[in-house]
């Protein structure tokens, strides 16, 4: 979000963190703060960032007979360690170490291994940690759970020739209110083929293409039918099991908003004049036409790219509640998760914007609890 961007008028959702017109990100903070000097010339901040590191589990001390407490994570040090990454070799092993903290642990693996994280450690799931021989620390049967995501897919177009009056052109939106009174869709275009996410997406090229992106935001798959994240085996090196379970719960009425997004966008392109019309809809197609093909092929087409929630906070009382509201892991002592796993419920909106405010308030959190103390990290 920039604050100064005329934009910000505009009803549209935020899309993405930009300073001055420019993209930014956790890279872009975390390489200012770490280069930040002070007058003198010395560091300002105690911060030191180390790469080619992949957390196998948070270390527990048990000695002062209380709650486990964290001290620190215990680490695999080399390039490409983890399996999801195309330079994966499986001989190179990596090497164990150890990092301690001097107050606190926190984690920020984000939706998928956080919780990938937290069972390693032995915090999760009773029977799951039981079924790969994991020490239990605390049973935490929410970790992992209540995975949520937006729904998205495109209706791509090819028009009758190539956009010259778009060289320059930067994404507009519009944001309709739908027929079931949600305030759930967005409804964005832009000169592009977009159907989704897969390797190489960003360099496919077409001068004549225009895709509605559509989002279904806030849907309605969650609580206990909402997707999972468990443990393929207890090798941190292993992706843990992705289970989305779209459409588990209150289908319905999100298709019936995602229908009528589709009806939005073929109005729209049937309405260009020529020379840039008439378009040619290449997706969903014009063989897809009844409101049940629509939806199938919604069904087929909706991907994934806003997945949060799986290490929520809530209430005491929640037996799934992983986190309190100052983001403390539950049943144990000094853990914390700070990313889009804390959200109880899916934000609704792209998330960057929302997960850097969560962090902040995490930051605050942190900040007053040793600034009252009178201690410093
Ligand atoms: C293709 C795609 C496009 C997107 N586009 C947008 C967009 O336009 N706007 C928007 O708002 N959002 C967008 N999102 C969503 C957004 O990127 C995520 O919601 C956000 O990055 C999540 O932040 P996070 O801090 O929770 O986790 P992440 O950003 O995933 O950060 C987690 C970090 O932890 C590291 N990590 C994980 N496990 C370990 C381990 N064991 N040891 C060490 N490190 C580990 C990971 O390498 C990663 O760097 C997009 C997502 C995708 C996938």
């Amino acid at each position: 979000m920039d604050a100064g961007s005329r934009h910000q008028s505009q009803p549209t959702a935020t899309l993405h963190m930009t300073k001055d017109g420019k993209r930014s990100s956790v890279q872009t903070y975390l390489a200012d703060s770490v280069s930040a000097k002070n007058p003198d010339g010395s560091k300002k901040f105690p911060l030191d960032i180390r790469t080619n590191c992949l957390v196998s589990k948070v270390l527990f001390d048990h000695r002062d007979h209380g709650k486990p407490k964290a001290v620190g994570v215990e680490f695999l040090e080399g390039k490409s360690l983890y399996v999801a990454d195309p330079r994966f070799n499986k001989d190179k092993q990596g090497i164990k170490k150890h990092a301690y903290a001097s107050k606190e642990t926190v984690t920020s693996g984000g939706t998928f291994n956080t919780p990938q994280i937290l069972k390693l450690s032995g915090t999760g799931p009773a029977s799951e940690l039981k079924d790969h021989s994991i020490p239990v620390i605390v049973d935490l049967p929410g970790v992992g759970a209540n995975l949520q995501d937006n729904y998205g897919f495109g209706v791509v177009n090819k028009a009758a020739m190539p956009f010259n009056v778009f060289a320059n052109c930067t994404f507009g939106a519009m944001r309709p209110m739908s027929k079931n009174k949600e305030n759930g869709i967005y409804l964005y275009g832009g000169p592009l083929k977009f159907s989704g996410f897969f390797p190489g997406y960003s360099r496919v090229t077409e001068p004549s293409a225009w895709t509605w992106g559509v989002l279904k935001q806030h849907p309605r798959n969650h609580g206990s039918k909402a997707g999972t994240i468990t443990l393929i085996s207890d090798n941190p090196r292993a992706v843990p099991r992705v289970r989305f379970n779209p459409f588990a719960e209150g289908a319905e009425k999100d298709l019936e908003a995602m229908v009528e997004s589709v009806e939005i966008a073929r109005k729209i392109i049937m309405n260009v004049a020529e020379p840039t019309g008439p378009f040619a809809e290449q997706e969903p197609g014009s063989e897809v036409d009844t409101t049940s093909e629509v939806k199938q092929f919604i069904k087929n087409q909706v991907f994934s790219h806003h997945a949060t929630s799986t290490c929520k906070i809530g209430a005491d009382d929640d037996k799934m509640a992983c986190l309190d509201s100052e983001f403390r892991v539950r049943g144990v002592d000094g853990l914390r998760v700070v990313d889009a796993s804390d959200f109880p419920r899916i934000p609704g909106s792209f998330p960057v914007i929302l997960i850097t405010m969560v962090s902040e308030k995490a930051s605050d959190v942190m900040l007053k609890k040793y600034d009252k103390s009178n201690e410093s990290f």
